[in-house]
């Protein structure tokens, strides 16, 4: 499958943050690329000088970074000025201008386009006309693609505002969709759109033939909200005698609510807000891997079965045949499913990189330290929650004994604690003693725990239960014996006699109440 002519691009818009449609269309981009062996190109579509703005274009690209959407040509990339790959470049639109004048000049020329000079007045007026008449077609009455070309000519050279109209010819504009198949539109449905306005810029659908002409774009694939331009750009291309590229519209998302996922209004699952956004769930600490195998699974699948991909699996599965006709709703389960599979299966050295973040943002740990003195706790804990994390921010409630002291217990702890007339206490401080000079090993303590539990008579639970509230203050946690790796045995053992003495005063004030 291998076809290394292929460039495909991925083209944001930098008016707002990277939402998830977006997110899975430079996915689907860049997979269809790296399967060929060809080239992902990102183009920051910023002429909208109002709208864009330098934050915007950050958080796309730090957003695409941390998915790994790694581009060959783009913004930040050898290939601005490098000399074999420069002839594209530069990759924002804004700076792209000069490259367009000779096609505007050309497209006059051919006659599949003309200089238009209605006033806004009069435009304003032709629309509320239509509107207010219900007009099956809306647009422009075609007033000015009458006049004489050589007479418009004059005019504009003599200073005239005017703007510059394609003439779409009559007949149907139809296209092979690679997902949709093939797709046609009745020309009498598309407008004599403006490609340049009045000041000299061109317009949106112009500017993107151009540069996907320009960057020797060989496939578009964009979300279906695009499907509208595609016959317009496929006449303007044919206006200006260029070849279009192929096209194949991505179905887009819907939310848990079954309505477009959006940014302005917020769907909810289970009670939860769903982020249209892709960085909030960076942010939330969800692993990139498990959340670009949630964005493939948007719209498309392998078979009726597979849902786990990792990220060479998907170059290697992806296809146009996979992917839905119609919208595919969105599940933040599948999300937590995978990200569950996927923390599972990372070393607890990777675990422990991957939570540090967290665990210094929620302020349990200095960076220093995590990289220093408390970096073998974090691997014990990291190691010891492997299969209770859905995402790596979830370390921080399980995180908080180990950074912090333990200074009450919970309902169950208070309760194992207090058994059996205090019996704990004595059994608490053997265990400290006998702990004196204890490697933090789980295997051998929990063998000498059981040994101790069979020499003093007690059960083995009498034992646990207690160490567990003693050294954690919760009766949930991981394997108790990881504990003492991820707080130290000093520390422990600390803790071991301050939950003995909790045990004796509490029973002290029980007695003298009663
Ligand atoms: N800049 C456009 C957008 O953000 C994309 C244009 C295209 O893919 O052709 O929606």
């Amino acid at each position: 499958m291998t076809d290394s002519s292929v460039r495909v691009r991925f083209a944001p818009s930098n008016t707002g943050t990277l939402h998830l449609g977006g997110a899975r269309t430079a996915l689907y981009n860049w997979l269809y690329a790296r399967k060929r062996g060809g080239t992902f190109v990102l183009r920051i579509e910023d002429t909208d000088r109002v709208r864009s703005t330098d934050a915007f274009c950050a958080d796309i690209l730090d957003t695409m970074r941390w998915l790994g959407l790694d581009w060959d040509e783009g913004p930040e990339t050898a290939a601005v000025d490098g000399p074999s790959k420069g002839e594209h470049g530069p990759y924002f639109q804004s700076e792209r201008g000069a490259l367009y004048r000779p096609f505007v000049e050309r497209l006059t020329e051919t006659g599949n386009a003309y200089r238009c000079f209605c006033s806004a007045d009069r435009l304003t007026e032709l629309r509320e006309k239509q509107q207010a008449e219900k007009a099956s077609f809306r647009g422009y009455d075609r007033r000015c693609r009458s006049l004489d070309p050589a007479e418009t000519a004059k005019r504009a050279e003599a200073g005239e505002a005017c703007t510059i109209r394609l003439a779409v010819p009559e007949g149907e504009t139809g296209w092979d969709d690679g997902i949709k198949g093939a797709v046609s539109w009745n020309n009498a449905e598309i407008d004599d759109l403006i490609l340049v306005r009045s000041d000299g810029t061109p317009t949106y659908n112009l500017v993107v033939v151009l540069d996907d002409h320009l960057m020797a774009i060989t496939d578009v694939i964009r979300g279906d909200d695009h499907t509208s331009n595609t016959p317009k750009q496929i006449l303007i291309a044919n206006a200006l005698g260029l070849t279009p590229p192929r096209f194949a519209h991505i179905p887009l998302i819907l939310g848990p609510e079954g309505r477009k996922l959006s940014k302005r209004k917020a769907q909810f699952q289970d009670g939860v807000k769903v982020e249209a956004d892709v960085a909030p769930y960076r942010d939330a600490g969800y692993p990139a891997e498990a959340f670009l195998n949630f964005m493939a699974l948007l719209g498309w699948a392998l078979d009726d079965k597979t849902e786990v991909f990792t990220r060479e699996e998907l170059i290697r599965d992806f296809s146009f045949d996979g992917v839905t006709k119609s919208g595919s709703r969105l599940d933040l389960k599948k999300l937590e499913h995978f990200a569950g599979i996927h923390i599972r299966a990372m070393e607890p050295d990777a675990i422990a990189d991957a939570v540090t973040p967290s665990l210094v943002a929620a302020g349990l740990v200095s960076e220093v330290d995590a990289a220093g003195d408390k970096r073998a706790a974090i691997v014990a804990l990291a190691g010891a929650n492997r299969e209770r994390l859905t995402k790596f921010s979830d370390i921080v409630e399980k995180a908080s004994f180990v950074f912090g002291d333990v200074t009450e217990y919970d309902a169950k702890s208070e309760k194992n604690l207090l058994k059996n007339e205090g019996a704990a206490a004595d059994v608490l401080r053997k265990y400290a003693v006998a702990l004196e000079g204890k490697a933090p090993d789980a295997g051998q303590l929990e063998e000498q725990a059981r040994s101790l539990a069979e020499e003093w008579d007690v059960k083995f639970g009498q034992l646990v239960h207690p160490i567990r509230a003693a050294l954690t203050g919760v009766a949930v946690g991981p394997p108790i014996f990881d504990v003492f790796a991820m707080i130290g045995m000093d520390a422990a053992r600390e803790r071991l006699t301050r939950a003995a003495a909790w045990v004796d005063e509490r029973r002290k004030a029980t007695e003298s109440s009663s």
